[in-house]
């Protein structure tokens, strides 16, 4: 069996690794149209900053490496057609700019996602940068160093242009925050991230809410950002606005593509057409609570998952994937920021009969040295009290807490239940009603 991989990065190399201990016979051929493999994207906010010195941590795996496993990759290789009733690609060799085609059994879409870029006048000036690929780490890595850049205005409150401002925060350079909406992380609800907001301000940070970039300006370089409501000077630009999934190849193909162009796939990662799977930040996801197909919800977390479950699909164990509920997690300076499940503006837009509880609780007990608040919200279906949702914002005890609310929402448990688990306690880790326990006993 023949199996062709577009895609080398998460999605892709989960499912060749995984798919060549398997089934060790098959012939997997990756093509990549970049230089960089397997690499953790995750990772590069901490490389910016130089909390991660070496590029080389950051790689999973080399092409050697892969090559050694039976694995054949070809990078520069871009695949620009998908005839599936042929069953053939059309690839172009970016080295040598030709043309080659290959053919596949089964073929694997996983080309993830590219960064969406503001289109106002000034688009191209040097100095505008984001951060999703490696190549993008490496350029902004050392534009980051160079002494003569010091304001640096981010485009974009959400996770990358949070974890971006605390990079550049931490180097002692003037951060912009510049967001279209009234709040950063629009992902979650406004009033759980107001100790953000206060805490980036209180860390000199320029935070521009509800405000649209309109141009940028400047002699080749740029060198100001005008805005419905200002002109910023500033000596580096780095969006992050989002991304859209790299699925243009596939407009000739009849393989099913939702609004946003993201691959339509099944619980098994299956396309609309046989032999072809798709994974990761080029396809949808089925998300649990939302019961969708077409949630779209680019994380690493899953990408790694979802390759792996193809591997096993191909391979003849029909497993499927149960699908997210939207959890995540960052660190923004001193602040850990989690969410999981159906934030209060997600459960209105799903019309659900649901009410929220947010509440102040110490993560560890209160007499033991260095306790912080954890702010926590609720989402819970009003009837039945079942757990829908959880975001929660603090110093200390949030990142990892959030799994524990993350397994209780995923296995369908009311507030009641939750409040009786028997979560472990010593002062240290949390006082004798954890913090989670505190706020689902607000729900009466
Ligand atoms: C800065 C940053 C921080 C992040 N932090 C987190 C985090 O903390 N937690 C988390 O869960 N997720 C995080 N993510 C998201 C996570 O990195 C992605 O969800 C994950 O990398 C997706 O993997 P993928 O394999 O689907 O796509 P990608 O990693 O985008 O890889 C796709 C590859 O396909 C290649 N390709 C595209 N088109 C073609 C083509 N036509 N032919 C050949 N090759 C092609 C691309 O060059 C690319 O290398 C972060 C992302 C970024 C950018």
């Amino acid at each position: 069996m023949k199996v062709i991989i577009i895609g080398g990065v998460a999605a892709g190399m989960s499912a060749a690794s995984k798919l060549k201990r398997l089934k060790e016979d098959t012939e997997i051929i990756v093509y990549e149209k970049g230089s960089d493999l397997s690499y953790g994207a995750c990772g590069m906010p901490y490389f910016i900053s130089d909390v991660i010195k070496e590029e080389a941590s950051l790689i999973a795996r080399t092409k050697d490496e892969f090559l050694k496993r039976g694995i054949n990759v070809h990078t520069q290789h871009e695949v620009i057609k998908v005839d599936t009733d042929q069953k053939q690609l059309s690839i172009k060799d970016l080295e040598n700019n030709t043309i080659i085609y290959d053919t596949y059994d089964k073929l694997i879409i996983a080309t993830g996602a590219s960064a969406i870029r503001l289109p106002v006048e000034g688009k191209t000036l040097k100095g505008i940068h984001t951060l999703k690929t490696l190549e993008d780490a490496r350029s902004l890595k050392q534009r980051l160093q160079d002494e003569t850049v010091q304001k640096i205005a981010v485009i974009g409150g959400g996770f990358i242009g949070l974890e971006v401002v605390e990079s550049i925060v931490e180097s002692g350079k003037k951060a912009i925050l510049i967001e279209r909406e009234p709040q950063l992380m629009p992902q979650y609800d406004a009033d759980i991230m107001a100790p953000i907001t206060t805490m980036l301000a209180r860390a000199g940070v320029e935070i521009h809410l509800g405000e649209t970039v309109k141009a940028y300006q400047g002699d080749e370089t740029v060198s100001r950002i005008k805005t419905d409501k200002r002109t910023l000077s500033v000596d580096l630009v780095i969006e992050a606005i989002g991304v859209k999934p790299d699925t243009g190849f596939l407009e000739d193909s009849d393989i099913k593509r939702h609004d946003n162009g993201a691959v339509i796939v099944d619980k098994q990662l299956r396309t609309n057409l046989e032999d072809i799977y798709a994974a990761g930040d080029c396809a949808t996801v089925y998300h649990r609570l939302k019961d969708s197909f077409t949630a779209y919800v680019p994380l690493g977390t899953h990408a790694n998952k979802a390759g792996r479950i193809i591997a096993e699909n191909i391979a003849g164990n029909p497993i499927t994937f149960p699908g997210v509920i939207g959890s995540n997690h960052l660190k923004c300076l001193q602040y850990e920021i989690a969410k999981t499940g159906l934030s209060e503006k997600e459960a209105e837009a799903l019309d659900l009969a649901f009410d929220t509880v947010m509440v102040k609780a110490a993560n560890q007990a209160g007499y033991y040295p260095d306790a912080k608040p954890v702010h926590i919200k609720l989402t819970f279906e009003r009837h039945t009290h079942r757990l829908l949702g959880c975001q929660m914002v603090g110093e200390k005890g949030v990142a990892l807490r959030i799994n524990i609310m993350a397994t209780a929402i995923q296995a369908g448990m009311d507030a009641q239940t939750f409040s009786n688990l028997d979560l472990a306690y010593a002062p240290p880790f949390s006082p004798v009603w954890d913090p989670l326990q505190v706020a689902t006993n607000q729900i009466k």
